[in-house]
């Protein structure tokens, strides 16, 4: 079964529309919020991020120029919501200087993906996924986003082992799907909305999932 077909079978299990902003479904008003709200997304959940975001917002400073003026500790403050604030901070002024630096958005836009992505993983406490949310969705790059749901739901599936590579699966996405951000942008919606409604961590909801019938858990949970 290819990737594209499992992506129908998602679209058939979450056949509501996707938020559609102009940085696709995720939650930002610029592309600075987002880059924001990728470092603080770290570990947590969205909903905490959101409260850090209004905090910085409400103090006037959505902007890298404003967040390099803070104090560590003011920094911190802001972002407590999002947990593990002190470590947060230093990375967040890190993506703040990088940004101070390198930007603004349209001269980013100018550089290839590749080189960007270097440079970004280069920044302290960018990770891969952190990246690759940054150029994907900020950016527009047709880079595959992975994370722990891609991972669970298609180790479940027998496509890959549970201990796969972010870059090996990333690469999987990549090399057999259309270089097509807006593809993978929907796709990796997708993939969070079947994580978070049906294949959960513990108890997946197998007896429900439009994927089970090419599914190595889903078959084994049934036949048990
Ligand atoms: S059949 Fe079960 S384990 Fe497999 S993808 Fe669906 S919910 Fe997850």
């Amino acid at each position: 079964m290819s990737l594209l077909d499992i992506l129908g079978l998602l679209r058939q299990q979450h056949s509501t529309p996707l938020r559609n902003s102009r940085f696709g479904w995720w939650p930002a008003r610029s592309a600075f919020d987002l880059m924001v709200g990728a470092v603080l997304t770290q570990n947590t959940a969205w909903v905490n991020v959101e409260k850090s975001i209004a905090r910085l917002r409400e103090a006037g400073c959505l902007d890298a120029k404003a967040i390099l003026a803070l104090s560590p500790e003011q920094l911190a403050e802001l972002i407590r919501s999002s947990g593990y604030y002190n470590v947060k901070q230093k990375r967040l002024r890190a993506l703040c200087r990088w940004y101070w630096e390198k930007g603004p958005l349209h001269r980013l836009k100018r550089r290839e993906t590749e080189e960007l992505r270097a440079e970004l993983l280069s920044v302290h406490g960018v990770g891969p996924e952190t990246a690759d949310d940054i150029l994907l969705y900020a950016l527009g790059r047709p880079v595959f986003v992975v994370d722990a749901y891609t991972r669970r739901v298609f180790s479940r599936m027998g496509l890959v082992s549970s201990r796969v590579g972010y870059e090996e699966l990333r690469q999987l996405f990549e090399r057999e799907l259309p270089r097509d951000a807006k593809l993978y942008n929907e796709y990796h919606a997708r993939i969070v909305l079947h994580g978070k409604r049906v294949c959960l961590a513990r108890e997946p909801r197998c007896g429900e999932c439009r994927l089970r019938s090419r599914c190595v858990y889903g078959q084994a949970a049934e036949s048990s």
